[in-house]
């Protein structure tokens, strides 16, 4: 019986890592839970999963919480709530569902507190990748990947030796605008931009998908997870997203990793590896009803995202948490309708440019970088 930690429960992620644990109760045991105001969702989770600490964003909703749970439990707000959800007792892994920045300090507390982590949140990972890999090497744990495209590396390397890999492939849908050219993207609607064409995911995930920024992002979480140079990370275009993704080895041998764009995979993966389990309900991979697989060569100048990104893992200290930091608040500007799509890339550029570079930067030195991107970002708008 794996006991679990969950923080960003309401989510999408988190919605499915609960039904992964639903579907074998024998192999799962729920012993935290976090989300942040999705109270209708949340207080349903708490009553079929009975955690015996709550964590929700703030004080009100944990009032509610109190009101309406039918059993004792420990309740708590905020971000020390969200880190306490984290390190809560015996449990054996930390799952970080939550989005964005918030996602740091609950990783590392979780860590030196001996739990292994599987991280959906590539946020903490681009921001402050080395220091959370050296401080998991430190304490003995674990970086599980939840990402779909990590989790298919990680199986795709398993049992090889380091030495014998040449490069990681990571695949790309292309997001909900690949066949548009860049006069296209001009006029498109947040609307169209959260119609993702292969996964259903959340707000931030989906336009960061369609910018390419979440490859981009997805690059340096490969750089930090499995330790390779950003020369031997590549991108491909594959629209069907079947093939997950690929790693090629210096024999020319290439092991890729395909299934149906169901999350519950990477997740299940993540929580019971080395073993598998079976996966309830969903479809089977149907490779003839598939036919054909598409694959492009990345085009960089027109998700220029991605090159940024790439961009900035390589020049590393800050530059990684200064591009996070800037694409999280223009997509949310994005989604608030304060500006174009286009303009996602000229903040995030502009934020690029205007940083003082640091290099080795210290926890602190990243977070007040983030928090000063933050709000020079907002100062763009006038
Ligand atoms: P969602 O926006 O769907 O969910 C985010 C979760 O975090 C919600 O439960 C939300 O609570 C909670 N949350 C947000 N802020 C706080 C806070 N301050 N305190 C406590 N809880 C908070 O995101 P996704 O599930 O789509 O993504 C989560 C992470 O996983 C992201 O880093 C994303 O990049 C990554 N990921 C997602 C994939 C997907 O398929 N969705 C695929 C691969 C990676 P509430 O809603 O109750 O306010
Ligand atoms: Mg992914």
């Amino acid at each position: 019986m794996r006991k679990i930690n969950l923080i960003g429960s309401t989510g999408s992620i988190g919605v499915q890592t609960l039904d992964v644990m639903r579907s074998h109760p024998e192999e799962f045991n729920l012993e935290a839970l976090s989300f942040g105001s999705n109270f209708k969702v949340g207080i349903e989770q708490i009553e079929e999963f009975t955690p015996k600490l709550i964590s929700v964003q703030s004080e009100a909703i944990a009032q509610e919480v109190k009101k309406h749970i039918s059993y004792k439990a420990e309740i708590m707000h905020g971000l020390e709530g969200l880190t306490e959800a984290a390190v809560y007792g015996e449990a054996d892994i930390l799952v970080n569902a939550v989005m964005g920045r918030v996602g740091l300090e609950p990783t590392i507390k979780a860590i030196q507190s001996g739990k292994d982590v599987a991280i959906a949140n590539k946020e903490t990972l681009v921001m402050a990748g080395s220091i959370v890999t050296a401080l998991s090497e430190k304490y003995g744990t674990r970086l599980i990947p939840v990402d779909s495209e990590h989790s298919a590396i990680a199986q795709c390397l398993h049992g090889n030796k380091e030495k014998e890999v040449s490069k990681l492939i990571l695949t790309a849908s292309g997001g909900s605008f690949r066949d548009l050219s860049r006069e296209e993207l001009k006029h498109v609607t947040v609307k169209e931009a959260l119609n993702h064409p292969n996964w259903n995911m959340g707000a931030k995930i989906t336009i960061d998908s369609a910018t390419m920024m979440n490859k981009g992002l997805e690059v340096i979480e490969a750089k930090w997870l499995f330790d390779m140079a950003y020369d031997d990370i590549d991108v491909l275009l594959h629209k069907e997203s079947i093939i997950h993704s690929m790693v090629e080895y210096i024999d020319g041998s290439i092991l890729a990793h395909l299934g149906t764009p169901d999350m519950r995979v990477p997740i299940q993966y993540a929580l019971s590896e080395p073993n598998r389990l079976d996966l309830k309900g969903g479809d089977r991979l149907k490779l003839w009803e598939v036919g054909t697989l598409h694959f492009e060569k990345m085009d960089y100048d027109r998700f220029r995202c991605l090159k940024m990104a790439f961009e900035a893992g390589r020049a590393g200290g800050i530059a990684p948490a200064v591009l996070n930091a800037a694409n999280e608040v223009a997509v949310s500007l994005f989604l608030e309708g304060r500006i174009s799509f286009l303009d996602i890339e000229v903040f995030v550029e502009k934020a690029l440019h205007r940083h003082t570079p640091i290099s080795n930067p210290s926890l602190e030195d990243i977070v007040s970088a983030d928090k000063e991107v933050r709000s020079d970002v907002l100062s763009y708008l006038s």
